[in-house]
Order: structure tokens, then sequence, then C-alpha cells
């Protein structure tokens, strides 16, 4: 696999070839152009496994290439380059990963060699993947087919109450059994279904199932409240309140057990249906939250129209705020206007102890994340709760 090098300066890429040449890097191509640099990803895509991009250039900056590699699916490692301030360094580093590419590091000009080490080894260690389809890797037809047929697959997620521990709800999180991908997460088909008008399908394929296991769950003994995550799209069905209250009482579930949880991923346009639509839900007792609060569109303004009654703290906020004061902040004042508003606040993305005990001391109500569980299917979880009854003793330090 070759390395490519970008930057506009031709001295400092000569130096930097000499650096990676001297610490055993083999096969380093180099462009003094982002255009360049495209045109030769485009072409020898998969002879490429490592890019380092320095930021300001004249034409395409670092910030556009990092945009054109996600467009063409590079699926390579990717090492930042700047002379600028660490803080850009880290926004660019974000705005890739949330392109979904593999930031193997950020570096400061001028480079040691040391640090160059550091990211070879690392890059070294990292298993190659497999060159990544970009956009439309599955046609709507398949997904359609997938939604009648039997290949969407649903996965449940504990939430925990952070008093005490106990197990009170779950998340429904719908995963796609594809004959040859194999496990398909939503991130690569929910817009597919949104872009095709298959979302309605979608989300009733899932609550039919999340609340039939529901009620095995119930009939085990286990009482517990459902979250079923809809799109603002299904919000454009006057009927939905109608439907749901159907296949609830079909099924033979109460509908203040279901909890909907929705993400606003785009701009409401017409607040008309949406607010028609979530009103109505809750006049028929089913409980509204605000999943990713504080990103996207999961705003203050929605706070203001719609009458949620839980609040999700989106888990870019929730990691690691414990020692990071602006996260903390955020984390405080958010739960501070939740409880004035009287909803009930959900931590998701809780990753370790030091989360979980952050979000108990702050008055957080209920968290939910790898820490606690990772999602799982419908059968496991009467198992993993009996483990988790003795694992919250002791983390939730209260006497057995
Ligand atoms: P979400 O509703 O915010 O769901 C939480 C996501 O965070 C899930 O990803 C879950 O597996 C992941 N997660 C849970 N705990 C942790 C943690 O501790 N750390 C980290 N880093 N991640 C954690 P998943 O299953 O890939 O779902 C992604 C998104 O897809 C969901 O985000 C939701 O917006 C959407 N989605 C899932 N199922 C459905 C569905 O049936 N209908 C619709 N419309 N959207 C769905
Ligand atoms: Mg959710
Ligand atoms: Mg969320």
């Amino acid at each position: 696999m070759n390395t490519l090098l970008i930057d506009d300066d031709p001295l400092a890429l000569k130096l930097l070839t000499r650096q990676l040449e001297r610490v055993g890097c083999v096969g380093v191509l180099h462009c003094e152009r982002a255009e360049e640099a495209m045109t030769l990803l485009k072409t020898r895509s998969e002879a490429i496994g490592l890019v380092f991009c320095d930021l300001q250039m004249p034409g395409i900056d670092g910030v556009e290439f990092v945009r054109h590699l996600a467009g063409i699916g590079y699926s390579g490692s990717l090492v930042l380059v700047s002379g600028e301030d660490g803080r850009i360094l880290k926004a660019v580093a974000k705005l890739a990963r949330a392109h979904r590419i593999h930031v193997l590091g950020m570096l400061q000009k001028p480079i040691k060699n040391e640090q160059l080490s550091e990211v070879l080894a690392s890059h070294a260690a990292r298993k190659v993947v497999p060159w990544r389809a970009a956009q439309g890797e599955f046609e709507p037809a398949e997904l359609e087919r997938a939604i009648a047929g039997d290949e969407l697959v649903i996965h449940y997620q504990p939430k925990v109450a952070l008093a005490g521990g106990a197990l009170i709800g779950v998340e429904s999180l719908v995963r796609w059994n594809h004959p040859q991908a194999g496990l398909v997460y939503p991130d690569r088909f929910i817009t597919l279904a949104e872009d095709h008008g298959l979302i309605d399908a979608l989300t009733l394929a899932v609550l039919a199932a999340a609340l039939r296991q529901s009620r095995r769950w119930r009939d085990a003994g286990l009482d517990l409240q459902v979250a079923v995550n809809v799109s603002m799209d299904n919000l454009a069905s006057l009927d939905l309140p109608d439907s749901v209250a159907q296949l609830a009482s079909e099924i033979g579930v109460e509908p203040s057990r279901l909890v909907l949880e929705v993400t606003e991923s785009r701009l409401m346009k017409d607040v008309r249906a949406p607010l028609d639509v979530l009103t109505r839900l809750r006049l028929k007792g089913v409980s509204l939250s605000i999943d990713d609060f504080g990103t996207g569109h999961s705003s203050l303004a929605q706070l203001r129209d719609i009458p949620f009654d839980e609040l999700k703290l989106d888990r870019s906020f929730v990691h690691g705020a414990a020692g990071d004061t602006s996260l903390g902040a955020i984390i405080e004042a958010t739960l501070a206007m939740a409880r004035q508003l009287g909803m009930k606040t959900v931590a998701e993305g809780v990753e370790d102890q030091s989360d979980l005990d952050y979000l108990r001391a702050h008055g957080c109500d209920v968290a939910q994340g790898y820490f606690i569980a990772r999602p799982m299917p419908g059968a496991d979880l009467v198992g993993w709760r009996v483990a988790w009854e003795s694992r919250r003793r002791e983390l939730m330090a209260i006497a057995a």
C-alpha cells in the first residue's frame, strides 16, 4: 500500500517524504495540489492506504479535501497536518470522523520523527478494511423486500434508572440482516428508506415487532417501557396515531408502555402535520422523547412547540463529561432546563463508570450505553437482567 502526501509547499513535501522514508515508509507519493490527489485517488484508490494532508492549501483546502474523500468512499487512514491552531486541526478531525473517515492522527508542523513513528505504528496495527462502496450501496427495491420479508432484526438496548440501577425499559434499534452484506446498521439504510417512501412501512414493521416482544417480556414477568425511533418523515402521516393505537391494542400492550423517540435530522418546514400527529399520540398516552438533544435540529424550538415528556441527551455530550468543563456545563444546563419543564432525562452513550457517576451526581434520571449493555436480541434480555441485578449493586454502590 502506498502513502500519499498533499501539501502546497514543495519544501514541506520533500521534508516529510524524507522523514517518512527514514522511519521505514516505502512507496511515498506526493501532490502539491489536492485536485491532483483526488484524480490519483479516484484511479488508484485501492493502492493508497494512508494519506497525509495539509489543511491550508490554495484551491481545494483540507476541509474540502476531506469532503471529497468521503464522497469517493475512501477507506484508508488519514493524517491531518497543519501549521495552524490545534483547535482547527481538532475541528477538521471531527469533521472527517463524522464522514466516517479513519483519522489516524493530527500533526502540528514542524513534525517530529517520533510523532511520525507513532502514527505509522498505529497504522500498521489497523486491520485493512475492504474498499467501502460509496453512496447508493443498496437498492430501494432490496430494502422494500427486506421490510416486507423477514430481513429486519430488532436489537434492544437496556435503559436503567440512575437512582438504584433498575432496568426500566429498552430502546428498539433496527438492523438489516442482509443476505450478502451481513448485519447492516441503520445509518446505512434509514436515509434510503426516507428518500424512497419506505420509512412508514419500516417504522410500522419495527413498532409491531417491538410491541410483540414487549408482550412476550410482560408474559415472562418483565414490565418494560419500549422505545421505538420514528423519523421526522413519519410525522407527515396524519393517521400515524391511529395506526399506533390500533397496533398496540391488537398486540395487547398499553400505549403508556410505548415511547416514541423523535430525531429531527432535517429542518421542519411545516409544523402542522408533526404537531397534529405528536399531540394526538400524547393524548393517546404514548410518551414522546426528543432524541439526540442538542444536535442537528433537535433544539429548543422543538421543546417549545411539541409536548415531549422525555429528553435524550445526545451521546456526544455524555461520554467524558466528567473531565471536560464545556461538556459538563452543557449537560448541567440541559438537565436543569428539563427538570423545570417537568421532563424525564435520559443520557445515551454512557461508556464508563465516570460517565455513570457524573450523571447520577447531577440528577439525570436514566442511563443507556455500552457500559451498561450493548444492544442485544430480545431473547437475551432476561438473561442479561439476571447478571445486571448483581452488577448494579456494585456500580450503584447501594447496600445489598
Ligand atoms: P439513536 O436513536 O440515538 O440510538 C442510539 C445509537 O447509539 C444506537 O446506534 C446505539 O447502538 C448506539 N449506542 C448505544 N450506546 C452507545 C455507547 O455507549 N456509545 C456509543 N458510541 N454508541 C452507543 P444504532 O443502533 O447504530 O442506531 C443509530 C441510529 O439509527 C439511532 O440513533 C436512530 O436514530 C436510528 N435508528 C435505529 N433504529 C431505527 C428505527 O427503527 N427507525 C428509525 N427511523 N431510525 C432508527
Ligand atoms: Mg433513539
Ligand atoms: Mg440518540
